[in-house]
């Protein structure tokens, strides 16, 4: 089987002895992330073609980005993990050339990153590696089930001082408190508040929802809804933050003489000299990955979520009408909605032939593997997502998932 258009050449996985899977959790990094649309790998193989001057096509990415997001400035990162890291970083070293250097050591530097405690997760790792210690505000009482608070302002208000680079936000509907109150303290004590926005995508709204309240610098992956390069992200926000991320993030290994980058990102800057490779040097992005993210990008806002979401409702259909007829007693399915890009199959345990967690481990071993999304198996439900699948690829679930179910 091959997905790359010339149907008599087997495709380079098959060239390589690397089976493919089929991947009915959504966009992970693990997995390979989604299907490109034609148009951004094509934009892709096109930027293989021609050198370009990196920093000035940041700058350029910069002003694209800015007119999507409404941001002052942006650049195109390796993830949104990377662009947290390179945030973190402009906030800590500013453009100060020596900082920028010395980082991960951050001694005599604003040290501290504030964050509320049920904000804390894997990918603040990204922030940590920048050398700077993270202070955990406020106690998830509604976690426990001992109460019903989380963090407040006033505590994250009463944990900033001189040493604090930032407040480093994880962007999520449950957040709390909820991110204007964050920013009004944070401001008030002239402190710039980075955010992770990575999985927030769609609603493409979110592109300037983030912003117009008030963050300062918003991370976002390329390599999830947006549909980009799967190492691609963005960082977009104050200008100045940006700049330094993206000073901290380019290949500096030139004159200072030679330093002339085009575009409005890097124009008027007043730089004491010029930095070495930054800690952001070890996420480097290509061209390939600026351009392929920019063609995204633009996609994405001019209507290809709404494509992407209506294709994956359309795969949704196709999966409901697929597994209903072979689903045996002690096997159900969520309800449908409309507007649906995952079917949830429920297995009461007992009845089922097999648990969530065995059917999940035995669809994963089975020849095409198929991965669904875990985040339910606890209660009993494997949900399959729709959005990175490819045309008949819900038939081949349903025959899957009926045959184990029943002992085919
Ligand atoms: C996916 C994700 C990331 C990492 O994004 P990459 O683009 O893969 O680096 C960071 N934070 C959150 C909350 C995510 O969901």
């Amino acid at each position: 089987m091959t997905r790359d258009g010339h149907s008599n050449q087997p495709d380079v996985y098959t060239r390589l002895g690397v089976p493919t899977l089929i991947n009915a959790k959504g966009p992970a990094t693990r997995l390979g992330g989604g299907i490109m649309a034609p148009e951004v790998a094509d934009a892709m193989r096109e930027a293989t073609q021609h050198c370009v001057d990196m920093a000035t096509l940041q700058s350029h990415a910069s002003d694209l980005i800015a007119g999507i997001t409404g941001a002052e400035a942006g650049i195109v990162t390796a993830g949104a993990a990377a662009a947290v890291l390179a945030g973190t970083a402009a906030c800590v070293a500013g453009m100060d050339p020596a900082c920028m250097s010395r980082l991960p050591d951050v001694r005599g530097m604003k040290d501290e990153v504030v964050v509320v405690r049920s904000q804390r997760n894997f990918y603040d790792h990204a922030v940590r590696a920048v050398g700077v210690r993270l202070v955990e505000v406020g106690l998830a009482d509604r976690y426990a089930g001992s109460g019903v608070r989380d963090a407040e302002p006033w505590e994250i208000a009463d944990a900033l001082s001189e040493r604090t680079a930032c407040v480093y936000y994880m962007a999520h509907p449950r957040s709390r408190p909820p991110l204007a109150d964050v920013v009004r303290v944070a401001h008030a004590a002239g402190i710039p508040v980075l955010l992770d926005a990575a999985a927030q995508l769609p609603p493409a709204e979110n592109l300037r929802h983030f912003l117009d309240l008030g963050a300062d610098l918003v991370a976002f992956s390329g390599g999830k809804a947006i549909g980009g390069p799967q190492g691609s992200g963005i960082l977009c926000g104050r200008r100045d933050l940006v700049a330094s991320a993206a000073l901290q993030t380019l290949d500096m290994d030139l004159y200072r003489e030679q330093w002339a980058p085009g575009g409005s990102l890097f124009a008027d800057l007043e730089l004491d000299g010029l930095p070495p490779h930054g800690i952001g040097r070890t996420s480097k992005v290509g061209k390939e990955e600026v351009v392929g993210l920019l063609v995204a990008l633009q996609r994405f806002a001019d209507g290809g979520a709404a494509a992407d979401r209506a294709r994956a409702a359309m795969l949704c259909a196709d999966l409901r009408a697929g597994l209903g007829p072979l689903l045996p007693d002690g096997a159900s399915l969520s309800e449908a909605h409309p507007e649906e890009v995952h079917v949830d199959l429920r297995l009461i345990e007992g009845r089922a032939r097999l648990g969530a967690l065995d059917l999940m481990l035995a669809l994963e071993r089975g020849r095409p593997g198929i991965h669904a999304d875990p985040t339910l198996v606890d209660e009993g439900v494997v949900r399959f997502a729709t959005v990175c699948l490819a045309e008949g690829e819900p038939e081949v679930i349903a025959a899957q998932v009926g045959g184990l179910l029943r002992g085919g």
